[in-house]
């Protein structure tokens, strides 16, 4: 089944805690000239235009990128993640959102390279034309957990794995969980990004506690609620679970998290930065 289509929620509150914590690891595996790799298991279109009708027809992005976008406040930590969008849009007026591969490719340099998967019949093309004639990103139409196995580890030994499925289906919760163990086997020391969204908690304490399950060290949790948790569907929360983190992700997020909560979330919010395994 893939009825899910990014572009309606694109820059919403969930963007804009996912892509910011996958531009501050991105910056801290700039701070070697080592090569480094960029996996996206499923990666979207990689540009959304928000005035198109499917941005309209939800508003999202008004409660998430909007609500960042010209406010003079901004914390030093967001310039990576707000360049990516800068690059995309002439001056002051934001239409343009950078989808995860869009915010990855902002940042990697000559030496590093990119892996997207995405199996959408519609998306797949438009990712393929965004980046077409680009050396440094291969771009497979595939099921991306099966090409996650069949690429690592990778040879740089050095990168950030973005795991960001729909969960549309219940069973996803617990195929993150299953990947997350088939790639740690394979490369212990990479970082992994695992997006997900708060619609019942319940799936969200099952991941965790199959994470934890599996004997790994080093798992950090990030999240940001907009509302209380409800029993009722649609999404209150969104979060990111990051297996071997950079050192500085945890102090940077002690600061940006109540930041984004009273930017986007002010009255019902939430916050939660814990580690769900330490060191
Ligand atoms: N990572 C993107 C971003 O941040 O801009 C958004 C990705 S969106 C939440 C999930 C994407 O996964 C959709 O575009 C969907 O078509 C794609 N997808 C669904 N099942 C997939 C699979 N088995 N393998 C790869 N991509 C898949």
């Amino acid at each position: 089944m893939l009825s899910y289509r990014h572009s309606f929620h694109a820059g919403n509150h969930a963007d804009v805690l996912k892509h910011i914590v996958q531009s501050l690891i991105l910056d801290a595996l700039k701070q070697k000239d080592k090569a480094f790799v960029y996996h996206d298991t499923h990666s979207g279109v990689g540009r959304y235009d928000l005035q198109d009708e499917r941005s309209e027809k939800t508003g999202e992005f008004l409660q998430g990128i909007a609500r960042l976008w010209q406010r003079d406040d901004l914390p030093a930590e967001l310039t990576s993640y707000l360049d990516a969008i800068r690059v995309l849009n002439d001056g002051e007026t934001l239409r343009y959102y950078p989808g995860s591969p869009k915010v990855a490719r902002a940042q990697i340099r000559a030496q590093d390279r990119m892996v997207l998967t995405e199996l959408h019949p519609t998306d797949f093309p438009l990712l393929l034309q965004e980046f077409r004639g680009d050396r440094q990103v291969r771009i497979y139409k595939e099921d991306g957990f099966a090409r996650l196995k069949a690429s690592l580890p990778p040879k740089e030994r050095r990168g950030l794995v973005l795991i960001d499925p729909p969960y549309e289906l219940k069973h996803e919760y617990m195929d993150v969980v299953k990947a997350i163990g088939e790639s740690v086997q394979r490369w212990a020391t990479g970082t992994y990004a695992i997006w997900y969204p708060v619609v019942y908690r319940s799936n969200i304490d099952a991941m965790l506690e199959g994470l934890e399950d599996l004997g790994i060290r080093k798992i950090l949790q990030i999240e940001l609620g907009v509302e209380p948790d409800t029993e009722e569907r649609g999404m209150t929360a969104s979060g990111m679970i990051v297996i071997n983190p950079p050192w500085k992700l945890e102090s940077q997020m002690e600061t940006l998290l109540p930041w984004l909560q009273s930017v986007i979330a002010p009255t019902r919010g939430h916050t939660t930065l814990r580690w769900v395994v330490p060191e």
